[in-house]
């Protein structure tokens, strides 16, 4: 946790492909607030393939020992053609697993938003999308995935089967559902926990222990879905979701649906969050090495993605919602990156993008 009167330690791991575009215009962004006062101190170090071309691999200990130090990490992406024929471990993905598993992160936090300005972007109606600001609180460490025992056997009458375990200790539900109660006390005070407990007996427990949580969280409403209804209810009327927790088999389809919402990928943040709010920040997608050098790459969701930090890692609501008015401020000026805007209309540089948010904050 961060101490009053030390700077908020960031630190910066652009990665590849758009990555260190995008940083870039983080970086002006986090000096423009600087300017402004805000005590911040921001290291950076290679991660992904930049990893492998500095120190060999694609999470060198230079880098993680700088994460460990540090309050939060501001991530770009990673990947590329480049490394698409190394051996796994030393593959640009491994750098952000190791990086999670290492920092035991194990809350992911995936916003849906739609800026008004951007409502002809989603491929639903825009009276059903405008305005969308929803939050996917999924688990990120459990579940399905990583449940023992799993993997293949011979049944009795010698056929083929493959077998995996879900399951969730009551610890595990509980320290994700915090997070979910929580991050519905800062937004609209409305959590729906998303399970399968007419069927699992995984999410019959999942839904107890919810329950009983909430009994900590008052001003919080709790209700509770099915996940086939939630799949549903996503592109029905996504509006009247706030905040949704749920495991992590599900939320990983559901906020891959969710973000679909909102158009394009460029615009989305994303957080993976520890049990003490230190942090992983970065955009939803990936390294784009189609457009790289190029100037064509949106910044919006790195950006935004550092708001997620003020807000989230360093309490700073003020910081958070002035960066987010900052972006609005620029779309509702009509500026578009290729990504988002409509055939036709002129098209802005990375680097326009990042100046005009300094311009507007
Ligand atoms: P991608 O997200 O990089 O790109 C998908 C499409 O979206 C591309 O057409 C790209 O140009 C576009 N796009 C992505 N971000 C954009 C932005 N900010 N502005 C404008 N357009 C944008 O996914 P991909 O093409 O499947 O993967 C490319 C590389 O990225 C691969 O090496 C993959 O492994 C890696 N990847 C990394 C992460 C991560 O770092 N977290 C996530 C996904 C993929």
């Amino acid at each position: 946790m961060k101490l009053v009167g030390t700077p908020m330690k960031i630190a910066l791991l652009p990665g590849d492909g758009i990555g260190p575009e995008i940083a870039r215009e983080a970086v002006k962004v986090l000096d423009a607030l600087k300017r402004d006062g805000l005590d911040i101190a921001i290291d950076e170090a290679p991660i992904g393939g930049a990893g492998h071309d500095a120190a060999g691999h694609p999470l060198p200990d230079a880098t993680l020992a700088l994460a460990r130090a540090a309050d939060a990490i501001l991530m770009g992406a990673v990947g590329g053609p480049r490394y698409d024929t190394l051996p796994r471990a030393l593959r640009p993905e491994q750098g952000i697993l190791g990086i999670r598993k290492a920092l035991g992160l194990f809350a992911n936090l995936r916003p849906a938003m739609l800026f008004p300005e951007l409502a002809e972007a989603s491929t639903l109606k825009p009276e059903v999308v405008a305005g969308l600001d929803i939050l996917i609180v999924r688990e990120l460490t459990g579940d399905i995935y990583f449940g023992e025992p799993r993997g293949r056997r011979t049944t009795e009458r010698g056929e083929p089967e493959g077998f995996d375990t879900m399951r969730y200790a009551k610890s595990e539900i509980e320290r994700i559902a915090r997070v979910g109660f929580r991050a519905a006390q800062k937004r609209g005070k409305k959590l729906t926990s998303v399970d399968k407990a007419n069927v699992l007996d995984t999410s019959i427990l999942w839904r107890e222990v919810v329950s009983a949580l909430s009994a900590e969280y008052p001003d919080v409403a709790l209700s509770h879905m099915y996940v086939d209804n939630a799949a549903m209810q996503l592109v029905r009327a996504p509006k009247t979701f706030d905040v949704i927790v749920t495991g992590n088999l599900f939320g990983d389809i559901l906020s891959d649906e969710a973000s679909m919402l909102a158009g394009s990928i460029g615009m989305l943040p994303s957080a993976s969050l520890d049990a003490h709010g230190k942090g992983l920040y970065e955009p939803i997608h990936g390294s784009a090495p189609d457009i790289a050098g190029r100037d064509a790459a949106n910044p919006l969701a790195m950006i935004l993605s550092m708001a997620m930090m003020f807000r989230y890692t360093f309490a700073r609501e003020d910081v958070a919602a002035k960066i987010e008015r900052a972006v609005r401020a620029v779309l509702a000026r009509g500026l578009r990156t290729a990504d988002i805007a409509r055939p036709g209309e002129a098209v802005a540089g990375t680097r326009a993008m990042g100046d005009a948010v300094v311009a507007a904050l």
